[in-house]
């Protein structure tokens, strides 16, 4: 099945498998699928491997642990001076 838009009807329906009239191979990896509408009118519809969304290939994936270990132990080197800072000595309590 395939969604489709309909400029007459401006509104998208559902091309089923049975109703698709034309399947072209355009270029590598773009496939035009033609059809019809249920008003009858014609539809198409572009697809294939060109408008498959891919993995970003900016994204490394995660850090290397050469990376993230000295900041691991960083926060929890602040992490407990952060606690320690937290009690008060008792000249500083007024209540
Ligand atoms: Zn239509």
């Amino acid at each position: 099945m395939f969604v489709v838009y309909c400029a007459v009807c401006e509104r998208r329906t559902l091309l089923g498998v049975d109703e698709v009239d034309w399947v072209e191979n355009l270029t590598r990896g773009m496939i035009s699928v033609s059809g019809r509408c249920p008003q009858g009118h014609d539809v198409v519809v572009l697809t294939g491997d060109a408008f498959t969304p891919h993995e970003d290939p900016r994204y490394f994936g995660p850090a290397p642990r050469v990376w993230t270990k000295p900041v691991a132990r960083l926060r929890g080197w602040l992490r407990g001076r952060f606690e320690l800072s937290r009690d008060l000595p008792g000249p500083f309590y007024r209540f």
